[in-house]
């Protein structure tokens, strides 16, 4: 069913510790959050019931647990269900288990929260995942904004990218500081090599990809209606541009 991956040896005589090798998937937590008190009630689990072998995480999100034998599977699936509040995840012609990136939990950048609308899809379709409804594979994947962390057009049939409604606000004071050199532009994050002064029109003007901003009387302008939501502009000034 959905979530195990049977795999056998075709000579288990020759190599009877790897007869079979079924994959487990477990479903992640929402954004990847994990108490270490989890983690190590996992790695109990498929010390005592697999190889010990982990994968974190498989390319759908799940949690990937390499190695056990048919016997275990219905010892881990209640282990998983009854004392660990989790699931399988899903494989094989059915609903993956969805997935989203940390968004508001964390990031200033999210749209919408990603979380709980990955939550309660799963909740909705967590039948689909073990009682397959669906000809193929389905993926959902929730991205908080264009940034894209899950990647969910690369890797989901229908993907959730959070945008907004209003006008990119604009602090002319910050623009000018980063202008000015007084705050590191991308929040520092390659501040470990010298790139030289920050050029505004080089680094953000240039590089819109609808060609929709310009300075004007030492102002940031932008024609929204232009704006593509690439989030170049904003990644660069997030103290700026919100
Ligand atoms: S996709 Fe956007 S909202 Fe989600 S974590 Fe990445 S930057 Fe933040
Ligand atoms: S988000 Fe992208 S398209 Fe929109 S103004 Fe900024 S750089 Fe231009």
């Amino acid at each position: 069913g959905g979530g195990v991956i049977g795999r056998y040896c075709d000579q288990p005589q020759m190599f009877p510790g790897v007869a079979h090798f079924h994959t487990v998937r477990v479903a992640q937590p929402s954004g990847m959050y994990y108490t270490s008190e989890y983690l190590r009630h996992v790695c109990d689990l498929w010390e005592m019931r697999g190889s010990g072998l982990t994968n974190m995480h498989g390319a759908t999100g799940d949690i990937v647990l390499l190695g056990t034998t048919t016997p275990q599977l219905e010892e881990i699936f209640y282990e998983l269900t009854h004392n660990m509040n989790t699931d399988l995840g899903g494989s094989g012609s059915n609903l993956r288990t969805p997935a989203a990136c940390l968004g508001n939990s964390r990031c200033e950048w999210a749209c919408y929260d990603a979380q709980e609308l990955c939550h309660q899809m799963t909740n909705e379709y967590q039948d689909e995942l073990h009682r397959p409804a669906f000809p193929y594979k389905f993926k959902f994947k929730f991205d908080g904004c264009p940034n894209g962390c899950v990647a969910s057009i690369a890797r989901s049939d229908m993907s959730f990218i959070g945008t907004w409604r209003d006008e990119i606000r604009i602090d002319q004071e910050a623009v000018a500081a980063y202008v000015g050199g007084e705050i590191q532009p991308n929040g520092g994050a390659h501040a470990a090599k010298d790139w030289g002064a920050f050029d505004i029109e080089k680094e953000v003007i240039d590089l819109c990809p609808t060609e929709c901003m310009w300075m004007e009387d030492g102002k940031l302008k932008i024609n929204d209606r232009e704006c593509t939501r690439c989030m170049h502009c904003l990644n660069v000034m997030p103290r700026a541009l919100r």
